[in-house]
């Protein structure tokens, strides 16, 4: 018999997991709310289930420090190489840092004025944040300490990267923690483009190797995630109830509205204004690779599709089409950020933790620039989240949940991830044009 592959496995996991929590808590407390850490249901809970699906986890906390390093370094070298093709380089970043801007914004915007973590009703939320007590009470506490935006900023950029990177997940650590880090990781990646490159090689290998190593280690993990995912679910089904379902329906159906938003309002007018094309052709155009990003929720695996279609489809000058979106499948991945972002946010709303503008600020730049370090293959952004979310003192755990309905939200934010590239490529395009009317 052919074995499931991962994502089916991890879906009847999450079904086993969501039922038999639903079941006991329906037998231990009638399916009203669990008094944490007390009564034979909540020990096997603490005790067994709970460490039992933080296995996998940890394994992906291990190497998120060096992933997200490598990853950053990596990413910012390529788009340095970007100096060689001059203009082409010079708008491609622009107009990505544009529109992930715009998507991380709407991401705001919509859990702002949404709050879809509010779903769940208060009993609920003070049981949640009882059981997952240690992490919880921090975060609320940072939240309630509401640093002010200039030491936010200032502490962008690390006095001791490694002093940064060591403490990032400790939950009373008051620097830039994992921003920080990424932020050295940038200037590290910039540094790297402007070294002589004879001098930089050895370098340049090592975080090559870095990375294949980090992802290497997070599929151990994966294969472990069934399991995670079953024990996680019913931990947190037993204590939540038929109220987990109602959270988690009205999460995704952010996520697909902040999608669509992007999608079929913002890229359009970028079109329109910017790109002189006309959104239908387009759209009639890219159609091809939007469907494959969809299918297969990788940018990489795209890449040859979203080539023929850019160059055959969409006219783009071919030396544009594959500069621009070979770097994009990287590097520009606004469906992720926008998702990292409302995802984050959302836990963090789940917990009962008010964000100050300041510390949304922080998640905003933190998802920004984990669209640059986010592997363009199925789950890519995973770790990236984690990452955020420890940093941010937010129950890890929390990501079981997601992480049952995530292929389906990655198809989605693919489908995003790939038409963002051809939209760049575009707009690029059509820049060129004007500079240089005989072009392409
Ligand atoms: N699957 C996405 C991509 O390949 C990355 C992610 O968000 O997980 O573009």
């Amino acid at each position: 018999m052919k074995k499931a592959s991962l994502t089916t496995r991890i879906l009847i996991a999450l079904l086993i997991g969501l039922s038999l929590g639903l079941l006991a808590g329906w037998l231990f407390h009638g399916g009203g709310p669990l008094a944490a850490h007390s009564g034979t249901l909540a020990w096997w809970i603490d005790e067994v289930i709970q460490p039992m699906g933080r296995i996998f986890l940890r394994i992906i906390f291990m190497v998120v420090v060096p992933l997200i390093l490598s990853a950053i370094v990596i990413g910012t070298m390529e788009m340095g190489d970007m100096r060689t093709l001059g203009r082409i380089g010079g708008r491609t970043l622009l107009i990505t840092l544009l529109l992930s801007t715009l998507s991380v914004g709407l991401a705001l915007g919509l859990v702002n004025a949404l709050q879809p973590g509010k779903a769940l009703s208060d009993a609920r939320r003070n049981d949640l944040v009882a059981a997952y007590s240690a992490a919880s009470e921090k975060m609320i506490e940072r939240g309630a300490n509401k640093p002010s935006l200039s030491k936010t900023l200032l502490n962008l950029i690390p006095e001791n990267p490694l002093a940064e990177a060591t403490n990032a997940f400790q939950p009373d650590h008051t620097g830039g923690g994992l921003l920080a880090v990424m932020v050295f990781s940038l200037f590290v990646g910039v540094a790297m483009t402007v070294a002589p490159q004879e001098k930089t090689a050895t370098l340049r290998g090592f975080f090559e190797g870095l990375f294949e190593i980090s992802m290497t280690i997070i599929g151990f993990a994966m294969k472990l995630a069934p399991l995670g995912v079953a024990c996680l679910s019913f931990a947190v089904a037993a204590r939540l109830g038929l109220d987990l379902f109602r959270t988690l329906g009205y999460y995704a159906a952010v996520v697909l509205l902040g999608l669509g938003l992007h999608q079929f309002v913002v890229y359009p007018l970028v079109l329109c204004v910017l790109g002189h094309r006309s959104p239908t052709s387009f759209f009639r155009g890219a159609k091809e690779a939007i469907v494959t990003a969809f299918s297969t929720s990788s940018s990489n695996a795209t890449l040859p599709v979203s080539l023929r279609v850019a160059e055959k489809n969409l006219g783009i000058p071919p030396r544009i089409a594959r500069f621009v979106l070979t770097v994009g499948a990287s590097a520009n991945q606004n469906g992720t950020a926008l998702y990292e972002g409302i995802t984050v946010l959302f836990l963090a709303q789940v917990f009962g933790v008010e964000l100050t503008f300041a510390q949304q600020i922080v998640v905003a730049l933190m998802c920004i620039m984990a669209g640059i370090g986010t592997a363009g293959v199925p789950g890519g952004s995973l770790p990236l989240v984690v990452g955020v979310l420890l940093s941010i003192n937010v129950p890890a755990e929390s990501i079981a949940i997601i992480l049952g309905i995530d292929r389906f939200l990655d198809m989605c934010r693919t489908a995003l991830n790939v038409t963002g590239d051809l939209v760049v490529a575009v707009v690029v395009a059509r820049g060129e044009e004007k500079a240089d009317p005989c072009a392409g």
